[in-house]
């Protein structure tokens, strides 16, 4: 492409956006359908795309930004990290793995980590700690331990993950499942207790289902759960990758229980969204099982890896973002509870993690939502999830609740 057309290009407003979404359309997978806008740059809770039009994002990549866009702190220990050392594998030590490590048990009361590098091998790493636990430490017989997982639940996209999935989206035309799993109603601690048997090693659980439109369990469900497998002697591995770090109102979300889970999975804002890191955190009797050779990843605990998540805890605690998501959060739940609309079915969440939910699809409000400056999306088809950055103040949350109450207006379903 010459460089005159380049710049004509440039200039032609929404037609850019169009030639870069058919670029992606035609090369890319269809493996997602995400709004047609296009970003080129982001700060804070803002976005912009590539016509100059600025947008809040009200989806924090799933939760990923809790510290919002390119946080200046979090870029800066990047970029002195990049200019020094990216990657030694773990064939060696590097200087920033142990000092992470130490920080990520003390900040969960935990024996031991392990850094991974996306939220499902962080799953998969959890799910193999049990199953080996399962083995070595409670003597289920080889090739026979069992995890509980729940309806509706969101763990990944490995193909063990997907094979636990109650979505048929997720499982069709992926088998043959792993097996060793067994489904049960979320939220349901007696269904829990039966489904426990002799071979059972764990039970995996998102503290609130977020994939599946904000599922917020029965209040003492958590402790519930703590006390069942206890009694029962199982594992219980709480997937906080998405709850985790702030977004509900606690560091995370189990705190609001006080119930604190045998191996805890964390993800996504632990990178403060530039650049995947996860981690598995659990007690000596569980990950002290891994032995040289038995798991691992050529990038998890990279150096770089490690200096972004420091940066980005230390964000978490500096500006008390946890806090800001309880307040800002309760502000938004009670705003939102204003707003009429004859679809509007409820309002449920907990911090930043808000589902609103309408009697049918809320993909068309979405696209309005975006022609007014709001991204957010849809989830499970009827829920509109509402998620920004946990730096969003009280002036931000009016303002998009404005543009929530102008597109609603308009919406009709
Ligand atoms: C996003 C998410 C995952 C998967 O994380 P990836 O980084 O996309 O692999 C797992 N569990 C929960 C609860 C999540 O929200």
């Amino acid at each position: 492409m010459s460089w005159s057309r380049r710049l004509t290009t440039r200039s032609s407003g929404s037609k850019r956006s169009a030639k870069l979404i058919e670029l992606a359309e035609h090369f890319g997978a269809h493996n997602y359908h995400p709004l047609p806008v296009v970003l080129t740059r982001g700060r804070g809770i803002f976005v912009w795309d590539v016509e100059g039009k600025r947008y809040f994002d009200m989806l924090s990549a799933y939760s990923a930004l809790n510290q919002g866009h390119v946080h200046p702190k979090i870029a800066t220990a990047a970029r002195r990290q990049l200019g020094r050392l990216t990657l030694t594998s773990r064939a060696f030590h590097n200087e920033l793995m142990g000092p992470l490590l130490e920080r990520l048990c003390k900040l969960a009361g935990m024996d031991r980590a392990i850094l991974m590098n996306s939220g499902a091998e962080a799953v998969e790493t959890a799910i193999k700690a049990m199953r080996l636990w399962g083995y070595r430490k409670k003597g289920i017989p080889d090739g026979r331990a069992e995890i509980i997982v729940c309806e509706n639940n969101f763990h990944g996209r490995t193909t063990t993950i997907v094979g636990f999935s109650s979505d048929p989206l997720s499982t069709d035309g992926f088998g043959p499942a792993t097996p060793g799993f067994k489904i049960i109603p979320y939220g349901d601690a007696a269904a829990l207790r039966a489904a426990i048997g002799p071979n059972t090693c764990g039970f995996l659980v998102e503290p609130i289902q977020g994939e599946a439109g904000v599922n917020v369990p029965p209040r003492g469900y958590l402790r519930e759960v703590r006390a069942i497998c206890s009694a029962q002697n199982v594992l219980w591995a709480a997937d906080e990758i998405q709850t985790g770090l702030g977004r509900t109102g606690r560091m995370f979300c189990v705190d609001h229980e006080g119930a604190k889970p045998d191996l805890l999975i964390l993800g996504k804002a632990l990178s403060g969204g530039f650049y995947p890191v996860s981690a598995v955190l659990s007690r000596e009797d569980v990950l002290g099982l891994y032995a040289p050779g038995t798991h691992g990843s050529t990038f998890g605990g990279n150096p770089l890896a490690c200096a972004i998540a420091q940066a980005s805890l230390d964000v978490l605690e500096d500006e008390r973002l946890a806090d800001k998501a309880e307040k800002m959060g309760a502000y938004f739940m009670e705003r939102l509870q204003g707003l009429d609309h004859p679809a509007l079915r409820g309002i449920r969440g907990r911090g930043l993690l808000i589902g609103v939910e309408f009697s049918g699809a809320a993909r068309p409000l979405c696209e309005a939502l975006m022609k007014r400056g709001l991204l957010a999306k849809d989830t499970h088809e009827k829920t509109l999830r509402l998620a920004p950055p946990l730096v969003i103040t009280k002036p931000q949350i009016d303002a998009a609740l404005k543009i929530l109450a102008a597109a609603l207006k308009e919406f009709v379903l």
